[in-house]
């Protein structure tokens, strides 16, 4: 098999731990796969880089933070290499320009343009392993870029992706992608596989172990993931398209959103024009809106209701100011948070969310705002009863079991 690894920044946190990498890496050879290791900078590294800057400058170029922030990821890469070498085996360290990662020209967000396969294979073919330096890449004209904090799993995704690999192992320090997050639910269980649209719409479950742009273009390319522990040998959490995913769970898993808060326009006037206006000024303050409600009219009145970030209510106050009397009564409740259940097997089940509303009646949560999607059902309640509901959820769809 043609192999990516991906080892993030604790896997690599040190010397042991680049050397417990190395002898993964040769596992893996040595049963007969082609692999190519995709490295993070050593676990804090980058922050230190970026406090450094800080030293000489609140507004360093971000041209320059690119020179700079792309070397923690050459020095592991480099290392790795030097292990591997040292250990018998012919591998070669590869920064992102050498691995033919062409990007756009944001520097410190850049987003990938291009990889050929070519660069890698040639390695590949010649029988090397090839160690590639995450997290960055090269303009057209030549400039050194970053993908954006989390990158690395970008770098390893697309690669897999460009060379048509197998399988695209991400290394980190947990086992997978759980149920539910084990803070809030002891029983909480880790899942074997789980569909890219389930990954996405769980991101705050899967996001210690994959960044969600990855996710959405390990979807494009149709790259199979799988995350694992590099610190143990547990098999992990399959990533997959739902045709892989043979079960179709009803649901898969919980997630509680706790940054969130509600607002609510009570009264506003009910007229074509006015939702646009609304929405229009929290898009200019850049506040990303989760969920709205509006509710029918009545005398030319209307209600609307609407979720975004906690950290964002200040801010959505101040846009809302210039609308004066036209929004009736407003208010701003950050004493709430969203609840959702994700899985599959919605699309071809009725009830799915009578149940959830009735679990949670059950215990008297009451509910505040409804949204679903085609394999999505969240719903806001007040914070307060957020992890209860976790729990209740949880144990209604027998995730534990
Ligand atoms: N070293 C980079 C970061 O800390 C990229 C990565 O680890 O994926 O954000
Ligand atoms: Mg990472």
């Amino acid at each position: 098999m043609l192999i990516v690894q991906k080892y993030g920044g604790t896997s690599v946190g040190s010397v042991e731990r680049i050397r417990a990498v190395a002898e993964r890496v040769k596992r893996a050879a040595d049963a007969g796969n082609q692999v190519v290791a995709v490295v993070s900078a050593m676990s804090g590294e980058t922050n230190k880089l970026i406090a450094l800057a800080a030293e000489f400058s609140k507004t360093p170029s971000t041209r320059e933070m690119d020179m700079l922030l792309s070397s923690g990821e050459r020095v592991t890469s480099a290392l790795l290499a030097i292990a591997l070498t040292e250990m018998g085996y012919e591998a070669i360290a590869l920064t992102g320009r050498q691995a033919g990662i062409v990007t756009d020209s944001v520097h410190t967000k850049a987003r990938i343009e291009e990889i050929p396969a070519e660069p890698v294979m040639a390695q590949i073919k010649a029988g090397k392993i090839v160690v590639i330096a995450g997290f960055q890449g090269v303009t057209r004209e030549g400039e050194v870029t970053t993908l954006g904090r989390g990158g690395s799993d970008l770098t390893a995704v697309a690669i897999a992706g460009a060379i048509k690999a197998d399988l695209c192992e991400i290394y980190t320090d947990v086992d997978g992608v759980y149920t539910t997050d084990p803070r809030i639910e002891d029983k909480a269980k880790k899942l074997d596989k789980i569909s890219y649209e389930e990954m996405l719409e769980l991101a705050s479950l899967g996001a210690k172990v994959l960044q969600n742009r990855s996710v959405e273009l390990a979807k494009k390319l149709s790259v199979k993931v799988v995350t694992r522990n590099s610190f143990n040998e547990n098999k992990g959490t399959t990533i997959t398209s739902e045709e892989e995913c043979m079960e179709k769970p009803i649901v898969s898993g919980v997630a509680l959103d706790k940054n969130q808060a509600r607002v609510s326009l009570i009264g506003i006037a009910d007229r074509p024009g006015i939702a646009a206006e609304i929405f229009g000024a929290l898009a200019n303050a850049a506040i990303n809106v989760d969920m709205i409600v509006q509710t029918v009219g009545q005398d030319g009145k209307t209600n609307l209701d609407f979720t975004i970030p906690a950290t964002e209510l200040e801010t959505a106050r101040k846009s809302l100011e210039g609308f004066g009397g036209a929004l009736g009564r407003q208010e701003f409740d950050n004493e709430v948070c969203k609840l959702s259940i994700v899985g599959v097997g919605m699309k071809s089940h009725s009830g799915v969310a009578a149940e959830m509303f009735a679990a949670l009646a059950k215990e008297n949560i009451n509910i505040l705002m409804i949204s679903t999607s085609e394999i999505k059902i969240s719903v806001v309640v007040a914070k307060k009863y957020g992890e209860l509901a976790v729990r209740i959820l949880h144990a209604t769809y027998e995730l534990d079991k």
